[in-house]
């Protein structure tokens, strides 16, 4: 017979005798006590709401003090920490999109420890600028001739979009009208930055008669968005960058033969995920480089810096000198502008680009990316052996299983990427109750995906130093178990 709830209500433990009990007692050391009270509060609070939802048929005062002392241990692991990413995603938005190389790393730290030359030239003895650190190198990898870096490429698009086409008309296909990940969106970044949207063509077809019968003397760009994370196929047609060249170019050219006093119709791309290598290994489907866009006749081009790239969260236009210039003047530049750690990590992501196979082989995002399958497969084996020693045959069933990745972030839609990956079918316990301990439990919380009822732990994204750690997770889920059996 269950008990009447007023008596489960009444054998709730009081919040001071909680306070009292050892384990808080010991806690005290190390936690405010208020914060002590609240974590026992809302245990207790907890436990009542689900007595009156008649979802409890015992008071366990042990429980809800365990309850009380894991969250308030929770309040002392940082918010943001590292995670094991096994998803296979290598550009994982949520889970911070491009890990940074180990020079990109070194070079954060040292920025952050002390004083630099930020925005000081030691050539000069004088005042230098921000921008210079980059922008060299940029262009000696793009052939662009000017560059500047922002916060982020969705910053990059408006401060663009705010000088060039504020208060004037902005042509832009309906194919191209894109949402990147919730809060991106082509036609609201451009009634932010008072660009008048004009949309022409279809949503599977512009054709370049489209883009000319849509300019008007209040033209100021044409905007070309590169559709980063979804493909059309089938009954399509865009127009390519060249036409859009050629189109601009000859109604530049009719307006200073008609003496028009207004500015040039200028190119620009949103490219997304900016790629500095020309990805072979996906044929076709491989991202267009920057410098292909700018060969291909863009004024400017604006990609991230944690994409493809594999640097920092940054946002980088390239093109003509007279137009980055007057980028640099916006007030947008100084109210977007990036900080010191993330200069110095974009800098060195940079320098590893003069040497394409270093790139390669030192960026981690274009490491991963192209790794050979039968690499990740020797990783996946490796993590399956290591494994093995510490899971029973009778708690779970491991094996290696092939699958198809994607990059994530943005690029690369079209292409299947190989991949291997250790399974774990459950014998004991199951894979949801599984993936919510390696998430909600774990210190580093080791992030999978779940399968017909399996665990898989995708070999391309993790790397040989985190395969203690998910042992050690794995490992400690199935003890839960056994112990929980005891009790
Ligand atoms: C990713 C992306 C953006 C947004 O870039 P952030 O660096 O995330 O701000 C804008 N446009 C395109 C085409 C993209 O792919």
């Amino acid at each position: 017979m269950p008990q009447p709830r007023t008596d489960l209500l009444r054998a709730l433990p009081q919040v001071e005798e909680l306070m009292q009990a050892a384990p808080m007692r010991a806690l005290e050391n190390i936690i405010p006590r208020v914060m002590l009270v609240d974590c026992a509060r809302a245990a207790v609070d907890a436990q009542r709401k689900r007595i009156l939802a008649g979802e409890a048929e015992t008071v366990d005062a042990e429980a809800i003090l365990t309850t009380a002392c894991n969250s308030a241990l929770a309040t002392l692991r940082p918010s943001l920490r590292r995670v094991i990413n096994a998803t296979g995603v290598v550009i994982h938005t949520n889970l911070g999109r491009s890990p940074l190389a180990e020079s990109a790393v070194q070079a954060v730290v040292e920025a952050a420890r002390g004083y630099s030359t930020l925005e000081y030239s030691v050539t000069n003895m004088a005042r230098g600028s921000r921008h210079a650190h980059v922008e060299h190198l940029i262009c000696t990898l793009t052939g662009a001739e000017a560059a500047i870096a922002v916060n982020n490429n969705a910053a990059a698009v408006m401060m663009v979009l705010a000088e060039f086409a504020a208060d004037h008309e902005a042509i832009v296909s309906r194919g191209e009208l894109v949402e990147i990940g919730g809060s991106f969106r082509v036609p609201d970044i451009m009634a932010q930055s008072n660009a008048r949207m004009v949309e022409v063509g279809t949503t599977n077809k512009t054709h370049p008669a489209d883009y000319e019968r849509a300019l008007t003397p209040d033209t100021a760009m044409l905007l070309k968005v590169h559709p980063s994370n979804y493909r059309m196929i089938g009954f399509t047609e865009s127009v390519s960058k060249t036409d859009l060249r050629r189109i601009a170019d000859s109604e530049n050219t009719r307006r200073h033969a008609a003496g028009l006093d207004v500015p040039d119709v200028l190119v620009y791309e949103d490219q997304g995920s900016g790629a500095f290598i020309h990805l072979d290994v996906f044929g076709e489907y491989a991202e267009p480089t920057v410098r292909e866009s700018l060969q291909g006749g863009c004024d400017l081009v604006s990609f991230s810096g944690d994409k493809l790239l594999g640097g920092p969260q940054a946002g980088i236009v390239v093109g003509k000198k007279e137009y980055i210039d007057r980028l640099k003047k916006h007030p947008l530049a100084r109210a977007l502008r990036l900080d010191k750690m993330t200069l110095a990590a974009l800098e060195a992501t940079l320098r590893l680009y003069l040497d394409p196979e270093a790139a390669l082989r030192e960026i981690p995002t274009l490491r991963m990316l192209t790794e050979d399958a039968t690499v990740v497969r020797e990783r996946a084996e490796a993590l399956m052996h290591a494994l093995r020693k510490r899971v029973a045959p009778r708690q779970a069933h491991l094996s290696i299983v092939e699958e198809t990745g994607r990059a994530g972030g943005g690029s690369l839609p079209m292409c299947d990427i190989d991949t291997f990956c250790v399974r774990m079918e459950f014998k004991a316990g199951n894979a949801q109750n599984c993936e919510e301990h390696l998430q909600r439990d774990r210190e580093v919380p080791v992030i999978s995906r779940i399968k017909r009822e399996c665990v898989l732990f995708d070999a391309r994204t993790i790397a040989e130093g985190d395969i203690p750690e998910i042992v050690d997770a794995v490992g400690s889920y199935f003890d839960t178990l056994a112990s929980a059996k005891e009790a």
